[in-house]
């Protein structure tokens, strides 16, 4: 009978609707695990990073402390010569030499002071990413084992929700009803049929003419929205009107 037809028709759709909502949930299940994923990665990859920036540090500040060591030689040789100066010229060669070796070792002196303030930034940063990155990894397999617990509760619910659907199927005499549904479902969004209480469709909410609407109260037959083509089914059949 298509009266009970199309009531249990509209139960399988709503059911759909329900599947649909799980299944998208079940679907972004793997895409969230990615991320927690990649982000543990991306922590782990700071940490390499911030080692290789200190260890680049360390050695820039072996480099500038052995050029210092050199400079502050260079400038002890200096005082000595001056000690035995035998010409005027001689000794401007020596004031002159002094200067530049008294400006290296000030340069000198302040890029060691820049590598080591940098190299206590990067060893604290450095410490609070080891810190934190326990905590990190417990989260993120907790996190990953309570996805994977509602991936299978979702499939489960899904499970259960199908089979609801195919009891319900199997009370719908006209089973090309089921065929025409699904096909409309396919092409609109999931929704192949939908509840109206006036005369306006609930799938694309474009107004009914008059008489579409008269004929789905009357239920005696299928009918369609002319704009969408999705199935109507009156409100007052579902209240028992
Ligand atoms: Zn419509």
């Amino acid at each position: 009978m298509l009266e009970s037809d199309l009531k249990y028709l509209y139960e399988i759709q709503k059911l759909d609707i329900e599947i649909d909502g799980l299944k998208e949930n079940l679907e972004s299940v793997p895409k969230r695990i990615k991320q927690l994923t990649l982000d543990l990665e991306k922590h782990k990859s700071s940490i390499e990073r911030e080692k290789n920036n200190i260890s680049e540090l360390n050695a820039k500040k072996k480099e500038s402390s052995k050029r210092l060591e050199n400079i502050i030689t260079g400038l002890k040789k200096n005082l000595n010569k001056g000690k035995s100066v035998t010409s005027g010229r001689e000794g401007e060669a020596l004031l002159n030499e002094k200067t530049h070796l008294e400006k290296d070792k000030a340069m000198y002196e302040d890029r060691l002071q820049e590598l080591d303030d940098s190299i206590k930034k990067g060893k604290l940063n450095l410490s609070n990413l080891e810190d934190s990155l326990g905590d990190v990894i417990k989260s993120t397999e907790e996190d990953i084992k309570l996805y994977n617990k509602k991936k299978k509760e979702l499939t489960k619910e899904i499970e259960i929700l199908d089979d609801k659907k195919k009891r319900i199927a199997v009370h719908i005499e006209d089973t090309t009803l089921i065929k025409k549904y699904e096909r409309i479902r396919l092409n609109r969004d999931g929704i192949g049929m939908v509840m109206i209480e006036k005369p306006i469709c609930g799938g694309c909410f474009v107004k009914l003419p008059y008489q579409l609407y008269s004929d789905v109260k009357l239920n005696e037959e299928i009918h369609y929205c002319e704009i969408c083509g999705r199935i109507l089914y009156w409100k007052g059949h579902i209240d028992g009107k």
